[in-house]
């Protein structure tokens, strides 16, 4: 079993699944933009399971960065076996209000950033002919989401890139899959209006938003053994709401 990276692992979605991966016996790295301390601090959490951890700072969005940090760590730890893409921001407005520098933003960080590491790793796994890819996308890419249309249009694109990434790395043995939270208890909904928060929470079935951990069980899910067969695929976890 080789490494797993988690992308924006130093906070909420990303920090729960570097946590859970650890439990499960792989070693994290763990990867932020810009908070190396709290990367440090989930590294630690992880190595409190018996694995390897380390954080490591790099901006998704930099091809070139991130092509140095793969380096780095196939030379350190061998080739990566697990690669969650996660790392994510929000810019919301309405559309008519948004800034094209809110569009690009969030395109270049959620949508390239992933296509970074997926095209990176990728090529690195098929040449060790194993690996299990997971990118976190949304509901709002699958239903839409009013003040979202950026994030919504890198979430949906977040799922064309895992069919076309599972026909293309398939062949090779490598899996790759989509989780698509609904709203869950983060940095990036706390943000959120309490108007709109409990507008949110009637929507869904199961009456409140998810933890953290329960997109890292997912996830774990599809890395494992148990999900051998699954490849192309988006679980839906929502609690209930689409
Ligand atoms: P969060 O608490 O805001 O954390 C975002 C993480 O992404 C942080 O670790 C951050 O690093 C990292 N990041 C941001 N830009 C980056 C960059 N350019 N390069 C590397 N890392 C970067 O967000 P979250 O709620 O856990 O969300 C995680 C993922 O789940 C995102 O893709 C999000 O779109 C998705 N999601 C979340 C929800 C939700 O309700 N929370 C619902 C659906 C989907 P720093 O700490 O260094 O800033």
């Amino acid at each position: 079993m080789g490494i797993a990276i988690v992308t924006g692992g130093s906070r909420g979605i990303g920090a729960a699944i570097a946590r859970r991966l650890a439990q499960a016996g792989h070693d994290i790295v763990v990867n932020c933009a810009s908070s190396v301390d709290k990367a440090e601090q989930v590294a630690e959490a992880c190595r409190a399971y018996g694995v390897k951890a380390v954080a490591m700072q790099w901006d998704v969005s930099d091809h070139a960065a991130c092509e140095q940090a793969l380096n780095t760590i196939k030379e350190q730890y061998g080739v990566p076996y697990i690669l969650v893409n996660n790392a994510g921001i929000t810019r919301d407005a309405l559309m008519v209000r948004m800034k094209e520098q809110a569009f690009d933003d969030v395109i270049r960080i959620n949508l390239k950033g992933a296509y970074n590491m997926l095209q990176l790793c990728g090529a690195m796994m098929m040449r060790a002919k194993a690996g299990k890819i997971v990118n976190i996308s949304s509901i709002s890419g699958m239903v839409g989401n009013a003040g979202q249309i950026n994030y919504c249009a890198a979430k949906a694109g977040l799922l064309g890139m895992t069919k076309t990434a599972a026909k293309e790395l398939g062949p090779r043995g490598i899996t790759v899959n989509a989780v698509a939270p609904g709203f869950i208890d983060t940095d990036m909904t706390a943000v959120l209006p309490e108007a709109l928060k409990e507008g949110a929470t009637k929507q869904i079935a199961l009456g409140r938003f998810g933890k953290p951990e329960e997109i890292a069980g997912a996830v774990a899910f599809l890395v494992s053994e148990e999900a051998s067969f699954i490849t192309g695929q988006t679980l839906v976890v929502d609690g209930g709401m689409i």
